[in-house]
């Protein structure tokens, strides 16, 4: 175990948890603090996660849209980035504990700003991902691109007319934002992009089904950008099926009930979940230390300053609260996490609390295929090709990095103004690698040694060495002596 008794200095010791839009923002407004920080986070990258999609269908490598955060900090010198995942917060005595691959670091902090984010919620029925992956994470979309693009491979080689319509049917569940641009973006692939790459299927007989419980397409948008969304993703070739709710999924289909209880299968093997969401575990573990409530998707109801209930030194942000109905965005996050900052700065700089936080909407938007969106900005609403330019625009200002904004656009404009994907490239590992995972009890610790078998095996090298050597030293002495491929005399040889 690792005891990171930190600071070179006796400053302020803030902890982060996350690298995502929370972790980063919080991260990035100390910049000018008094404070050493360190941010702990599971991934060794900062997710744009609005653009997952775009990974998943080709457009956009995984590069782009996660660089590392490393480097994105490497400027700020009072920061510093540790690998872990974190799986317990004592609040009495102020440390976090994280964990990778056999490896654990008790972090110790006086300030400390969590923001682990959401998870896929299956709502209840875990086992469906196996068959349905979400997207949440650069693993899910690499997962998603192959089994996508490896849907059309396999009908291709297929003469069961019931496979190859199997295999040429996308099922997205969820009709939010995110399930109506992977809905698109699907229905764009089969029925432009791939169009002349297949000899035996025409995968413009593809079927793409977009289904969701609710009656509406992107609820939070409105009725009337609802429909409109749901009128252009049919014109797309998309099937919108509302009122229908999942109640199983296999590795061939799903089954789901219609609102008037009739119950239907539908064959598809490339199903996407889109759908519900579930606050990081970490909620939990300070809901229990504090006795603050958690609300149905495990976000934790915190105090109108975003601190704990009866810890004033804890911030929670972004995706893990419950406040005033603030819905789960980027917006909120970022918003949250600059106000913890501040509230931490002021407190090392003696000033007076802020008053509350209070969040400015600064609007959403959703895409539908290329040159088209929609968009709400106060009572504004705007949709098609106007929209667009105004998706294209911001999202180019959030991605993070020079470097990845031009690439970003590169292959923006080799997808949307041609007709290409210029990250069609799958493997193997992409597609199965987490479900062998999954099938090892310590997952993928169970590949590594425990620090300490290190040592053991050290002996074991250090005994062969002397024989590398020799062998080493041997095969130049014959290369250098000229013996290669001279003929060996039998009593001298
Ligand atoms: C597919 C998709 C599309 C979206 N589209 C939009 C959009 O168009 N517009 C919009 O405003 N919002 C969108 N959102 C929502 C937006 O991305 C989130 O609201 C935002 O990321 C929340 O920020 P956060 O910091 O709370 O969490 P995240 O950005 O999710 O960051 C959480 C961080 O915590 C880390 N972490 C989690 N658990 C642990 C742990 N135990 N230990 C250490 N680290 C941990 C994660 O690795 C990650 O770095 C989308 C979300 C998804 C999934």
């Amino acid at each position: 175990m690792t005891d990171l008794q930190t600071s070179a200095t006796d400053r302020h010791r803030v902890v982060v948890i996350g690298s995502g839009f929370g972790g980063l923002f919080g991260t990035k407004a100390l910049r000018k603090a008094d404070v050493d920080i360190t941010m702990v986070a599971k991934t060794t990258h900062h997710l744009f996660q609005p653009l997952l999609y775009q990974v998943a269908t080709g457009i956009l490598s995984e590069g782009e849209i996660a660089p590392p955060t490393r480097e994105v900090l490497s400027s700020q010198e009072n920061a510093r980035v540790i690998l872990g995942e974190v799986r317990s917060i004592d609040l009495e005595n102020r440390t976090v504990t994280s964990h990778v691959l056999n490896r654990t670091t008790v972090t110790p902090y006086d300030s400390l700003i969590v923001a682990a984010g959401a998870g896929q919620s299956y709502f209840g029925n875990d086992q469906f991902s196996e068959f349905a992956p979400g997207m949440k994470s650069i693993d899910d979309a690499l997962e998603l691109r192959g089994r996508i693009f490896g849907a059309f491979e396999l009908a291709e080689i297929s003469d069961d007319e019931a496979e190859i319509e199997r295999l040429l049917t996308f099922v997205v569940v969820g009709a939010g934002p995110t399930g109506v641009e992977m809905a698109g973006q699907i229905a764009e692939l089969a029925h432009r992009t791939l169009e002349k790459d297949f000899r035996r299927i025409n995968t413009r007989h593809a079927r793409i089904i977009l289904l969701d419980a609710a009656p509406q397409v992107l609820p939070p948008f409105g009725a009337k950008l609802g429909e409109r969304a749901k009128k252009d993703l049919e014109g797309l070739g998309v099937e919108v099926q509302l009122g229908a709710m999942v109640t199983d999924v296999d590795e061939r289909g799903l089954e789901v009930q219609d609102k008037d209880g009739g119950r239907r299968r539908i064959e598809a093997v490339t199903k996407v979940w889109a759908a519900g969401v579930a606050a990081s575990p970490l909620g939990r573990t300070l809901a229990e230390q504090t006795g603050a409530p958690l609300d149905r998707a495990g976000r934790i109801g915190v105090n109108p300053d975003l601190t704990l209930p009866g810890h004033p030194e804890v911030f929670v942000v972004g995706d893990m609260i419950s406040l005033n109905n603030l819905p789960g965005v980027a917006q909120v996050a970022i918003q949250g996490a600059k106000y913890a900052a501040k509230e931490i700065r002021g407190r090392v700089e003696g000033r007076p609390p802020q008053p509350p936080f209070k969040y400015f909407d600064k609007g959403s938007m959703a895409t539908i295929s290329r040159f088209s969106a929609v968009a709400l900005i106060g009572k504004l609403r705007f949709t098609g090709f106007i929209a667009w330019l105004m998706w294209l625009g911001l999202h180019l200002v959030y991605i993070t990095g020079f470097k990845s904004q031009v690439t970003a656009l590169l292959h923006w404009a080799v997808s949307f103004v041609g007709s290409g994907r210029s990250e069609r490239t799958t493997t193997e590992q992409q597609i199965f690698a987490r479900a062998a995972l999954g099938r090892l009890k310590g997952g993928a610790s169970d590949l590594v040694a425990h620090p300490e078998v290190y040592d053991a095996a050290q002996d074991l090298i250090n005994a062969t060495r002397a024989d590398l050597e020799a062998k080493a030293a041997e095969e130049a002495r014959l290369t250098d002596t000229g013996q290669r491929g001279v003929k060996q005399d039998a009593t001298t040889g």
